[in-house]
């Protein structure tokens, strides 16, 4: 079977590619592996060097690699071009990080060290939302520990993947390899005895089920998953400030953003100001194919999503919340959704219970913020979650609440290559970014020289 890449600003045939089977699966981890032999000798700064010269092809290739984003996920292509910008930060903070042994003890008695050396070949599944930079976040850390790497990208998004491949093999040949396609593929590629660890950025049955899978052979998983985030915004907050900062972290992407802002609480004496803000916000998007001049705001990515994410905005509308968004222009043929806000939807609902990974934010008005941290904490999810307002005891109290990975304070969704970044509960196990997620991609080994 075929794999059809599908424009979503116009449902038409990119490109057509063949999905991988199990041999071309072996293949490329045993190409993978005779790699890892010489690539794991080289020093940490050697392996600087190259990634520096990736990072190099990759700014070489940034048009060429913003319009394949374009082409094969929607986002205008100012934001593909930010995403290209991102996987060049990551490349080179990688590069730079260094590797060397930790002393934890030099005394009379014994000197100890802490080594880190690489696990051999890596597996990287990414998704389909920023196909690009989650790339580049699994791929660079695990190649600077001395790891290679075989990625498998969403069938959705695998043009600017297969491109990026090209880009470091023309810099170093079979560090890096790809396969194609969903379950077969997949499930091959993580299950093969000579590949060390998984890192998956997808959603969360997807990511434990492949963890269940490679459980008994105790390989190395990190998982980056869904998440719900809630937003809490407190009765001090200066909308004027903060309003853009909002509308952004929910609709960056057109929502599709693992750690979106997805659920908004808006204190009652604030909530029609923000509203309105946010709807005046929505309004003067410009929606459209993300290769055209002026426009910002691109369709979601694929019919799946399109579907689940209208019916819950029809969900809403049926419940009597006001659903507010602008009207579409004419003439657009593809997965397009304007962005929408919903005004006191009920707690229950789909929109506010689940998460929507697209372009519509409930926003849910509260009088007690004690009250609202009871609805506001998911039960299942804990990627990120944040507090708008001043500097306060009650935003601390609620700061202390959140349970989630990441709590931003007056933001929210912003990632940096130095700062570590995960979810708890159900939203993933482990970390990525930052020493804390380079380590990740590394076996320790204890060296203890007695002196005595
Ligand atoms: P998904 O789980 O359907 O797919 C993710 C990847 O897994 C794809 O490459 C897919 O082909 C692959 N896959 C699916 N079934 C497989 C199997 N049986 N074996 C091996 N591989 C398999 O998720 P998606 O629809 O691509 O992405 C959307 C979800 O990802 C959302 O829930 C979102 O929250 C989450 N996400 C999380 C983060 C994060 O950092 N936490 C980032 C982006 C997306």
């Amino acid at each position: 079977m075929q794999i059809d890449v599908i424009n979503p600003a116009t449902k038409r045939v990119v490109e057509t590619l063949n999905r991988s089977n199990v041999e071309e699966v072996n293949d490329a981890v045993a190409t993978a592996l005779q790699s890892f032999e010489t690539w794991r000798q080289k020093t940490s700064e050697e392996r600087g060097v190259v990634l520096h010269a990736i990072a190099d092809g990759i700014e070489a290739s940034a048009t060429e690699l913003a319009n394949l984003i374009v082409s094969e996920q929607g986002k205008p292509l100012p934001v593909a071009m930010m995403e290209v910008g991102g996987a060049v930060a990551w490349t080179r903070y990688n590069a730079d990080l260094s590797q060397k042994p930790e002393v934890l003890e030099d005394s009379e008695e014994r000197r100890v060290e802490v080594h880190r050396l690489p696990l051999g070949v890596v597996a990287s599944i990414t998704p389909w939302n920023w196909p690009l930079m989650i790339a580049i976040w699994h791929i660079m850390p695990a190649l600077k520990a001395g790891n290679s790497v075989v990625v498998k990208p969403s069938s959705n998004t695998p043009l600017s993947t297969i491109k990026l491949v090209d880009i470091v093999c023309e810099v170093e040949p079979g560090l890096l390899g790809f396969v194609l396609g969903g379950k077969v593929a997949g499930e091959a590629l993580v299950t093969h005895p000579d590949v060390k660890k998984l890192v998956f950025t997808g959603s969360t049955p997807t990511g434990t089920h492949l963890a269940s899978l490679i459980a008994k052979d105790l390989k190395k998983v990190t998982l980056e998953l869904g998440g719900n985030d809630a937003g809490i915004v407190l009765a001090n907050a200066d909308i004027d400030k903060l309003a853009s900062k909002i509308y952004m972290s929910a609709f960056i992407n057109m929502g599709q953003t693992c750690a979106a802002l997805k659920r908004l609480y808006v204190h009652r004496s604030k909530y029609d100001a923000l509203c309105n803000a946010l709807v005046d916000m929505a309004k003067a998007e410009v929606v459209g194919n993300g290769m055209e001049e002026g426009v910002t705001f691109g369709p979601v990515q694929n019919k799946n999503q399109y579907d689940l994410v209208t019916s819950m905005i029809r969900q809403a509308r049926d419940s009597g919340s006001e659903v507010i968004a602008p009207e579409l222009p004419e003439g657009l043929d593809g997965y397009f959704i304007a962005p929408t806000i919903i005004k006191n939807p009920p707690l229950e609902l789909s929109v506010v219970c689940d998460e929507q990974f697209g372009p519509v934010l409930p926003v849910i008005p509260y009088d007690d913020v004690k009250e609202v941290m009871k609805d506001a904490i998911h039960k299942e999810f804990a990627l990120g979650g944040s507090v708008w307002g001043e500097e306060s005891d009650e935003l601390d109290w609620v700061v202390e609440q959140l349970d989630s990975g990441t709590v931003w304070i007056n933001n929210h969704a912003e990632v940096l290559p130095h700062i570590p970044f995960g979810g708890n509960k159900l939203s993933g196990l482990g970390v990525e970014f930052g020493v804390e997620g380079f380590l990740e991609n590394t076996r320790r080994k204890v060296v203890s020289y007695s002196k005595k």
